[in-house]
C-alpha cells in the first residue's frame, strides 16, 4: 500500500466502558451485562426532568489515569459540556460529555510495527518510513524480523456518559436504560496511522494498558470497547506529508479488530476507486456490514457546531492540584512495556518471549510466583517460560509449584537417550500389529500395552506420558 498512488490517513476513536459500580452521574449499578432490562435506573439516568447528576470521582480518576498512562499532560483545569442531539438512546436531549476542556490531552502511544523482512515494498525505502527514522534490528527467537518504531499521538482522554440500548426487533424497537449512564471514556487519536494494521497493533495495545490499570475489561464482545476509525487518503506525495485531504469518511460503531481492520481496508479500495474517477469520496458516516463485508452509509457527517455543545450548568469545573494528580499516577502499577523491560533485562529472556509473557498480567504474575518457587529447585526463570510458552500450560489450573513439578519431572526425562527410545518404539510398532490395528480401529486401551511393551524394552527410567506421546506420534 505504502508505495502506491495514495497513502491512507487515519485516525481513532476508542470508547471504553469503566467497570467502576454506579453510574457516571447516578449511584446505579453500572453493570448491565446480562441483568433484566430497564431495572438499573433512576431519575438521573432515565432523564427525567429536574434529577440533577452528580459525577462519579472513581470514574474521574481511572479516566486520568488512563490520560497519565498514554503520557498525556492532565490540565489542572476542566468541565463537563453538554453535546446535544436527538436520538431516542437518549432521553436527555443531550449527553453529558466533555468538549474544549478534556480531563487529558497530548500524550502518545509507541508501537513496534513488525515487518515481513521479504516485502521489501514495506521494509525499506518507504517514505512513510523515512520519516520514522532508520529500521531497528531485531532478532526473536523464531525468525529474523525487522520492526519498525511509530509513535501514534494521542489529541485527548475524556469523560462521559453512555446512551441507552436500543434493541431492534422486527417492527419494533426496544430501549433498555441499564447501559444509560455508565461511565465511557473516549480516547482519540490524530491521524497518524497509515494501515489497517498499526491501527490493530494500537487497539492490542490499549486494550492490554486498560486491562493492566484495571479500570475496564475491555471486552469486546459485551461491547467495553467501541471502535470508530475516520479514514481518508491522500496522493503520496512529499510536499504533502503532514496535510489533510479535504474529506473523512467515519466509521462507526465497531466491535471486533477484526472487523475495524476489515472496514478500513474495505474504505482505502473504495476511496482509491473514487478517487481515481477524478471525484473526491463525500464526507460522510458510515457502519460496517459484517454481512455484506462492506460499509454502509449512515448519514452525511455532522460538524461539532451542529451539536452546540455548552458548558454542563448543574456539574462545576473540576480542579486539580498537583497534588492530586500525583496521587493518582502513584496509583498505576507497572505498565506492560516497563514489565516487558523488566523480564527481558531480570530474567534474560527473548523480547518474543517476554512479550508473551506479559501480555496478560495474570500470566506475568503467575510466572513472577513460580520463578520464586523454582529458585528452591534449581529451575530458572528461562526454563518456567519456555514451560509457560510452549506446553499450554493453564494458568486457573495449576499452581506454580505443580508447574516447577512438571519442569522438574521433564528435564529428568528430557535427558533420555531419545535415539534409542525412537528404535525401540519403530520396534514394539512393527512386532505388534494386531495391537495397531486395534487402535487405529478406535481401542484406546490398545496404546496401553504398547506403552508397556516400550517401557520394558526401555532400560532408563521414564515418563510414560512422554512415552504415549510419541507411540501416537508413531501411529500417525
Ligand atoms: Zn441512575
Amino acid at each position: 500500500m505504502k508505495n502506491d498512488k495514495y497513502i491512507p490517513v487515519i485516525g481513532l476513536e476508542v470508547h471504553v466502558e469503566l467497570k467502576t459500580k454506579s453510574k457516571m452521574f447516578c449511584s446505579c449499578k453500572a453493570e448491565y451485562f446480562g441483568e433484566k432490562p430497564n431495572t438499573n435506573t433512576c431519575p438521573v439516568c432515565l432523564g427525567l426532568p429536574g434529577a440533577l447528576p452528580v459525577p462519579n470521582q472513581k470514574a474521574i480518576e481511572w479516566c486520568v489515569m488512563i490520560g497519565l498512562s498514554l503520557g498525556c499532560k492532565i490540565p489542572l483545569f476542566s468541565k463537563f459540556d453538554r453535546k446535544n442531539y436527538f436520538y431516542p438512546d437518549l432521553p436527555k436531549g443531550y449527553q453529558i460529555s466533555q468538549y474544549d476542556e478534556p480531563f487529558a490531552i497530548n500524550g502518545s502511544l509507541k508501537l513496534k510495527i513488525k515487518n515481513d523482512p521479504f516485502d521489501k515494498t514495506q521494509a525499506f525505502g518507504s517514505e512513510a518510513q523515512a520519516r520514522r527514522g532508520h529500521p531497528e534490528q531485531s532478532r526473536t527467537d523464531e525468525k529474523l524480523k525487522i520492526d519498525e518504531e511509530k509513535i501514534i499521538r494521542i489529541r485527548r482522554v475524556h469523560m462521559e456518559e453512555d446512551t441507552a440500548k436500543l434493541i431492534h426487533q422486527g417492527q419494533d424497537s426496544l430501549i433498555d436504560f441499564n447501559r444509560s449512564g455508565v461511565p465511557l471514556v473516549e480516547i482519540v487519536t490524530q491521524p497518524d496511522f497509515e494501515s489497517a494494521q498499526e491501527v490493530v497493533e494500537y487497539l492490542k495495545k490499549l486494550q492490554q494498558i486498560v486491562r493492566y490499570l484495571g479500570v475496564s475489561d475491555a471486552d469486546m464482545e459485551k461491547g467495553n470497547m467501541r471502535l470508530e476509525p475516520n479514514i481518508s487518503l491522500r496522493i503520496n506525495d512529499k510536499e504533502l506529508i503532514g496535510k489533510l485531504p479535504n474529506y473523512k469518511v467515519e466509521v462507526k460503531n465497531i466491535n471486533s479488530f477484526r472487523f475495524v481492520e476489515k472496514a478500513i481496508e474495505y474504505e482505502i479500495k473504495r476511496q482509491e476507486e473514487i478517487l481515481n474517477n477524478g471525484e473526491t469520496p463525500a464526507q460522510e458516516t458510515m457502519g460496517w456490514n459484517e454481512k455484506k463485508g462492506q460499509t454502509v452509509s449512515q448519514r452525511i457527517k455532522e460538524e461539532a457546531n451542529d451539536y452546540r455543545y455548552f458548558p454542563e450548568p448543574d456539574i462545576p469545573p473540576i480542579r486539580f492540584t498537583q497534588d492530586q494528580i500525583s496521587k493518582i499516577k502513584s496509583q498505576i502499577g507497572e505498565l506492560p512495556e516497563e514489565k516487558l523491560k523488566r523480564f527481558q533485562a531480570g530474567f534474560g529472556l527473548s523480547a518474543y518471549d517476554a512479550e508473551i509473557l506479559t501480555r496478560e498480567k495474570p500470566m506475568a504474575n503467575f510466572f513472577e510466583e513460580t520463578i520464586i518457587v523454582g529458585k528452591k529447585h534449581n529451575v530458572n526463570p528461562k526454563q518456567i517460560a519456555n514451560f509457560l510458552i510452549n506446553r499450554d500450560i493453564d494458568i486457573n489450573l495449576t499452581l506454580p509449584a505443580q508447574l516447577i513439578q512438571i519442569i522438574l519431572n521433564a528435564t529428568q526425562t528430557d535427558q533420555i537417550d531419545e535415539k534409542e527410545l525412537e528404535k525401540i518404539i519403530d520396534k514394539v510398532l512393527k512386532e505388534n500389529p494386531k495391537a495397531v490395528s486395534d487402535y487405529k480401529s478406535g481401542k484406546q486401551n490398545a496404546i496401553m500395552f504398547l506403552m508397556g511393551q516400550v517401557m520394558k524394552n526401555f532400560k532408563e527410567k521414564i515418563d510414560a506420558e512422554k512415552v504415549r506421546i510419541l507411540i501416537m506420534e508413531g501411529l500417525r
